[in-house]
């Protein structure tokens, strides 16, 4: 097929292809279109893969311009659940879906959409006649010819943009951002990044499982998945960043969840270097130490310290990327098109058309956030000496975790509490000491342990999930009902709400933005994009229940 007349005047041009088989179609044509010098800037190539989990995966690319997206769903799911606009698709080897993709298809299709079809049945190919594309008379080419009008696409702004907050969550944004080009100025209080949550020596990174595969889970995975090739790209844990893919032993709370976790891996049958059911004997060897039941070992997780991660995102953003930190609490405001973020003194910061709130908790305070029902959850890690506990190979955790010694220190933890202070508490210690003692089945572990450790503030929203999207202007949302009519302030967006999980939600939120803002194919599920709209909680505070109730 000829491709130039397709890519020749385009910014980006996008291909679905309705299987990826073994790659090499996939290949060829990203061949063909790096050796082009008529090529698009852009080729964005979204393939569907049944090896893979189930969802969409984004495998990050070393040639710029390039991104491949492979979705595991069947056919219409895929479709449906895609949000891009397609130049060309490839429609092969699906016989057996119906016809129902048809209308999916012509949502999705760009002006002018070409189709490349082989072994379409009959009903098929009237089904996309009838959505308005029109056959060659060799039958295997089609174009999209109906004049209803496409919905217009969002102009991409101007590539110039602040994130406030240098800890995992904006440090993400401004990779991102400049792996686009975009100028980033990057904001913080404190004189270096990653010295508030993203500040401890060692974070957990792992999966989350469901007996029914929900919302949560499917995002975690995606997140997790996405973290371990973009961290590759990065140079890599254990070299550009601090830590080890040593695997995570996640252990049973108890028999009742011993027996769900085993039914879980009964009905979803997943691959043994993703998760794996181990039998307590099992788990005892892999540890070398009694346990109270069986758990998941998540061969590829581990524990990073967040801070190398930071500075391996802003390492890799280069030129692009001005630092302004140490300059205290901004104050932010919106003049003409633009934000401006003024110092203690009123002195400008940053001045910029797009503004990205990755400030944590701290987005508490920013009146633009106030009306999102963020709440700070203190934490309180331990730093146990490694000689008190017993030398793990894998990062240990049920209720509490345990990380294998670096720099001979082992982290445990971590508590959650309401309190303010951000002091060490002797009473937050004993709480690890005790849980680490229940997981090691071994009521004196760490007798003695000198009170060391960190506090931070976790950001969290009730329902856990983070925040990432344009930021919600509660005062003049009045009676919306749908997501896409919530109003929103102009070039405002949030990566915020990261919980317990910000190592592996940093870098999949900062890609989701980036192709949001950019009005890129995404990388998720819309369903699942939807479940992080910060504006979700617009409409849940108009649907919620009058009353104490209603409360959280
Ligand atoms: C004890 C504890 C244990 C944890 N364990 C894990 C774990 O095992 N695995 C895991 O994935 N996650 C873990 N987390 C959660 C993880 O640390 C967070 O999800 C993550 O660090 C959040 O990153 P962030 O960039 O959103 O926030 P932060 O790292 O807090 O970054 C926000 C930045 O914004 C700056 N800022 C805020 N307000 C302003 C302002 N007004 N002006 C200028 N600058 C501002 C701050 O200085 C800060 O640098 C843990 C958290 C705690 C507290």
């Amino acid at each position: 097929m000829d491709y130039r007349a397709g890519w020749c005047d385009r910014a980006r041009f996008t291909v679905f292809d309705a299987h990826y088989g073994d790659g090499a179609a996939i290949r060829v044509l990203t061949d063909v279109w790096r050796t082009d010098p008529h090529r698009s800037p852009g080729l964005h190539v979204i393939a569907r893969c049944d090896h893979l989990l189930p969802g969409f995966h984004r495998m990050p690319q070393a040639e710029p311009g390039l991104t491949v997206d492979l979705v595991n769903a069947p056919l219409d799911e895929a479709l449906a659940q895609l949000t891009a606009r397609i130049d060309l698709f490839r429609l092969h080897d699906i016989e057996h879906a119906g016809t129902d993709f048809a209308r999916h298809v012509a949502r999705l299709a760009a002006h002018d959409a070409r189709l490349l079809v082989q072994g379409l049945t009959q009903d098929q190919v009237a089904a996309l006649e009838a959505q308005g594309f029109v056959f060659d008379a060799d039958g295997r080419h089609a174009r999209f010819a109906s004049r209803k009008p496409r919905p217009p696409q969002p102009p991409v702004p101007e590539r110039r943009a602040i994130v406030l907050g240098a800890g995992v969550a904006g440090s993400a944004a401004a990779e991102r951002l400049c792996a686009r080009k975009w100028q980033v100025t990057i904001v913080d209080r404190q004189p270096a990044p990653a010295m508030e949550a993203s500040g401890n020596r060692a974070g957990i990174f792992m999966p989350l499982l469901s007996k029914d595969d929900n919302v949560p889970t499917r995002l975690t995975r995606a997140a997790y998945l996405y973290a371990l090739r973009h961290w590759e790209h990065l140079g890599g844990i254990g070299r550009a960043i601090e830590g080890d893919t040593c695997g995570v032993l996640q252990l049973a709370r108890d028999a009742d969840h011993a027996d769900v976790q085993r039914a879980i891996a009964a009905d979803h049958s997943l691959p043994p270097d993703f998760a794996q059911w181990l039998e307590r004997p099992e788990a005892e060897a892999l540890l070398g130490l009694p346990v109270s039941d069986g758990g998941w070992l998540f061969r590829g997780a581990g524990w990073a310290r967040p801070g190398s991660v930071c500075e391996a995102m802003l390492a890799a953003c280069g030129g692009r990327l001005e630092r302004r930190f140490g300059v205290g609490d901004v104050r932010i405001e919106h003049d003409g098109d633009q934000w401006r973020l003024t110092d203690a003194h009123g002195d400008l910061v940053a001045r910029a058309p797009t503004l990205i709130l990755a400030n944590g908790a701290g987005a508490l305070d920013v009146p633009q956030a106030a009306a999102l029902p963020l709440t700070a959850l203190r934490g309180q890690v331990s730093h146990v000496p490694a000689d008190m506990v017993p030398q793990l190979p894998v990062v240990l955790c049920r209720e509490a975790y345990l990380t294998p010694a670096s720099g001979g220190v082992c982290s445990a933890g971590a508590t959650y509490d309401a309190d303010p202070n951000p002091a060490l508490s002797p009473q937050s210690h004993e709480e690890n000491l005790q849980k680490l003692r229940g997981l090691l089945s071994d009521p004196h572990a760490a007798a003695g342990a000198p009170l060391e450790g960190r506090v931070g503030f976790r950001c969290v929203a009730p329902d856990r999930l983070p925040l990432v999207g344009r930021l919600p202007d509660f005062a003049a949302a009045g009676a919306t009902e749908r997501l896409r009519d919530v109003p929103r302030h102009p070039g405002l967006y949030g990566l915020l709400g990261y919980a317990s999980r910000g190592l592996i939600w940093a870098g999949f939120a900062a890609e989701l933005l980036a192709a949001q803002i950019e009005g890129e194919p995404l990388p998720l599920e819309s369903s699942l994009v939807d479940a992080l709209d910060p504006a979700r909680f617009v409409l849940r505070a108009r649907r919620a229940p009058r009353g104490p109730q209603a409360e959280n």
